[in-house]
C-alpha cells in the first residue's frame, strides 16, 4: 500500500487505477483513498459526472442525463443526509403531470425526488476534489503485466501502471476495453443497455406552463422537465428525453432530424413554446443510458487478475445502484490488501 497523497504520482506503480469518474468510479476511489491506497482515476470526458452530468451552453445549464434520484437503502440515505447538510443535495418538488395512461409497472411515486445542487454533477465534483483525476484521458488497451496492469491513454504513451484495475465504464465499453484479457468481459457483453435521446432547450422568456415535469406515455417523448425548477438553477432551461422505444428506433438517425421531431413533440406538450424560438437547442444521444436488466451482482470480480468491474449495470440500475456497486468494488479491492500493510 502506498502512502496516501493527493499529488499526482506520474511514474510509480499505483495501487489502483479506476476507469471512469461517474458515481461508481468516484465512490470507489474515495473509499480506497480514505483507506490509504494510492488511486488514480482516468476519465475520457472533460470532468466528472458520466451519465449524471450537466451541459452548459450560452448561460443555460442542462442536467441532460440523470434527472433526480431516490435513496432506498439505509446506507445511501445516511450518505444523502450528509450531502444535504453540506448543501450538495436538496429535494425537488416539481409540479408533476402525466400524459397518457400510467404503465402498469410504473411503481409508486417516490416520497422524495432528490437532486444535486446547483447541478446534477455537484456531488461528483465534490468527491473528485483531492483525488488524482486525469480528465480527457481515454483508457485503451489495458494489459496484464507481472505485478499489475498497464493502461494506455488512447494512442499516447506513457501508460499508467497499477496493481489493481477497476473498470466502471458501461458494459459494452468495458467489453471493448477488456475483451481477451478476462472472462468478465463476456459477462459484461451480455448486459444490454438502452439508449436515450435528450433534447436541451433554453428560452429567453419564461414559458407559461402549468407543470414543471411530466411523464409522457404517448411518445415520442417519455419525460419533460423544466431544469430550472430544480433547486439552485436559474434561466428557462428544459430537458426532454425521448421514450426508450423511440430512442431505439432513432439510434442512428441524424441529430438534426431528431432535434426537429423532438422539438415538435415538445411544442405539442408545451404550446407556449411554439411562439418562441429557443436560444439554445441541442440534441444529445446517450447510446448506453440504462441497463435493460442489471445483473443484480454488486460488482464483478476477477481475483486472479486483480480486476473489478462495477457500475449501475451490476448492482441495480440508476444512481443508487452505481453508488452501491462502487462501494462493493472498493471493499473487494481493500480485501486484497493485507491488514498490516
Ligand atoms: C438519459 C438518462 C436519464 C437517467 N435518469 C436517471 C434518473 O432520473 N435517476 C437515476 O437515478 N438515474 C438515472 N440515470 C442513470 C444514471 O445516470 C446512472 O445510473 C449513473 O449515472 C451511472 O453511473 P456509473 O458510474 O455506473 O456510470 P457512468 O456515469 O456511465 O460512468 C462511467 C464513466 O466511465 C467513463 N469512461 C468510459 N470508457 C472510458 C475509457 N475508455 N476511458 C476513460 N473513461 C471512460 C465515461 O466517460 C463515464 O464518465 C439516467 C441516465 C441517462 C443516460
Amino acid at each position: 500500500m502506498s502512502t496516501n497523497s493527493n499529488a499526482p504520482n506520474t511514474s510509480a506503480m499505483h495501487d489502483v487505477c479506476v476507469i471512469g469518474a461517474g458515481w461508481a468510479g468516484l465512490t470507489a476511489a474515495v473509499d480506497l483513498r480514505e483507506a490509504g491506497l494510492d488511486v488514480v482515476v482516468v476519465e475520457k470526458a472533460r470532468g466528472p459526472g458520466g451519465r449524471c452530468s450537466t451541459r452548459r451552453q450560452d448561460g443555460f445549464a442542462f442536467d441532460h442525463g440523470a434527472q433526480y434520484f431516490t435513496a432506498r437503502s439505509t446506507d445511501f440515505a445516511a450518505k444523502v443526509e450528509e450531502w444535504k447538510r453540506a448543501g450538495l443535495i436538496a429535494a425537488w418538488k416539481p409540479r408533476m403531470t402525466v400524459f397518457g395512461d400510467r404503465p402498469r409497472n410504473a411503481g409508486t411515486p417516490p416520497d422524495q425526488r432528490l437532486v444535486a445542487t446547483p447541478s446534477m454533477n455537484a456531488v461528483l465534483k465534490h468527491l473528485a476534489q483531492g483525488l488524482d483525476c486525469r480528465y480527457g484521458w481515454r483508457a485503451a488497451n489495458p494489459q496484464r503485466e507481472d505485478n499489475g496492469w498497464a493502461i494506455e491513454e488512447f494512442q499516447s504513451p506513457p501508460a499508467i501502471r497499477a496493481r489493481h484495475l477497476l473498470v466502471t465504464a458501461p458494459p459494452r465499453q468495458a467489453f471493448d476495453l477488456l475483451a481477451g484479457t478476462t472472462p468478465l468481459a463476456e459477462i459484461a457483453a451480455g448486459v444490454p443497455m438502452r439508449p436515450s435521446w435528450a433534447l436541451m432547450l433554453g428560452f429567453e422568456q419564461t414559458l407559461a406552463v402549468d407543470f414543471d415535469a411530466a411523464f409522457d406515455n404517448e411518445g415520442p417523448l417519455g419525460w419533460l422537465a423544466r431544469n430550472s425548477s430544480k433547486p439552485g438553477r436559474c434561466g428557462e432551461a428544459w430537458v426532454a428525453h425521448a421514450s426508450q422505444e423511440w430512442s431505439e428506433r432513432h439510434l442512428e438517425s441524424d441529430a438534426q432530424a431528431v432535434t426537429d421531431e423532438l422539438l415538435a413533440a415538445f411544442r405539442q406538450r408545451v404550446p407556449a413554446a411554439t411562439s418562441q424560438a429557443p436560444g439554445v437547442i441541442k440534441a444529445h444521444r446517450w447510446r448506453y443510458a440504462l441497463a435493460a436488466e442489471p445483473l443484480k451482482r454488486a460488482c464483478l470480480i476477477d481475483e486472479a487478475n486483480g480486476l473489478v468491474l462495477a457500475g449501475d449495470w451490476c448492482a441495480g440500475n440508476r444512481i443508487e445502484g452505481a453508488w452501491s456497486s462502487g462501494r462493493a468494488a472498493a471493499e473487494q479491492i481493500l480485501a486484497w490488501y493485507p491488514a498490516e500493510t
